[in-house]
């Protein structure tokens, strides 16, 4: 038999999102990952175990092949760029915007402008575009906090409701690009291990079809 496939999944909200989906899938871990300290999970398909890790972590996983599949936000595919990767699924959970934000109310008052943001490259490049010359400070945290503190005139960041933006005085301003979960795939993995890789990605593409339709 070949080695075990390995799909590495981004904890905290996508998970969440994502166990339903895989379980769609007929994928799933055989002990109760919330329960569990554990990172590494067996599953109910013969031959594919999950990791469970940051989404920052996820692409670098997979890029090197230390994992042959991934579940990641395109928030981080954006900011990381996808050398390496296939991303043959948009898996269209944890859907959500990322977008830049100001202070209600707030106007640009010249051609510079300090934004804070853990999304440095999609800042940069948002605002290259419109002829802007940003200063982009990275935080890895709580954004909403840095024009209220003056570090910053404005931030990108995801939005889902807003409500986290408007609790802290701020409103949304323009939409960057529309955001979900897709599913990556190591380059050299998918041909060397083609027909068990193809299973996996053909068994959570019918989950996927399965809720759309
Ligand atoms: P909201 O208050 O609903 O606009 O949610 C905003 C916050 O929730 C953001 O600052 C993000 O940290 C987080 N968030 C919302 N949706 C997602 C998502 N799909 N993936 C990752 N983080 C998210």
């Amino acid at each position: 038999m070949s080695r075990p496939l390995t799909l590495a999944l981004t904890k905290g909200r996508i998970l969440k999102e994502t166990l339903p989906l895989l379980a769609q899938a007929g994928i799933e871990p055989l002990e109760d990952v919330s329960a569990s300290r554990k990172l590494v999970f067996e599953t109910t398909v013969p031959g594919l175990q999950l990791v469970i890790i940051r989404g920052t972590d996820v692409p670098t996983y997979v890029r090197h092949g230390a994992a042959d599949l991934g579940v990641v936000g395109k928030d981080i595919l954006l900011e990381q760029g996808a050398d390496g990767l296939y991303e043959p699924l948009d898996l269209n959970i944890a859907r959500c915007r990322l977008m830049t934000a100001g202070p209600v109310g707030w106007q640009r008052g010249g051609a510079r402008v300090r934004v804070a943001t853990k999304f440095v490259n999609v800042a940069r490049r948002h605002f290259a575009r419109q002829g802007l010359h940003a200063e982009v400070i990275k935080l890895y945290g709580a954004m909403e906090l840095a024009p209220m503190m003056d570090l910053a005139d404005l931030i990108v960041d995801i939005v889902d409701t807003g409500n986290t933006l408007r609790a802290n005085g701020m409103e949304p301003l323009e939409e960057i690009a529309s955001i979900s979960s897709r599913l990556v795939v190591n380059k050299a993995a998918m041909r060397a291990q083609h027909g068990p890789i193809q299973k996996v990605v053909d068994r959570i593409a019918a989950a996927v079809a399965a809720r759309a339709a």
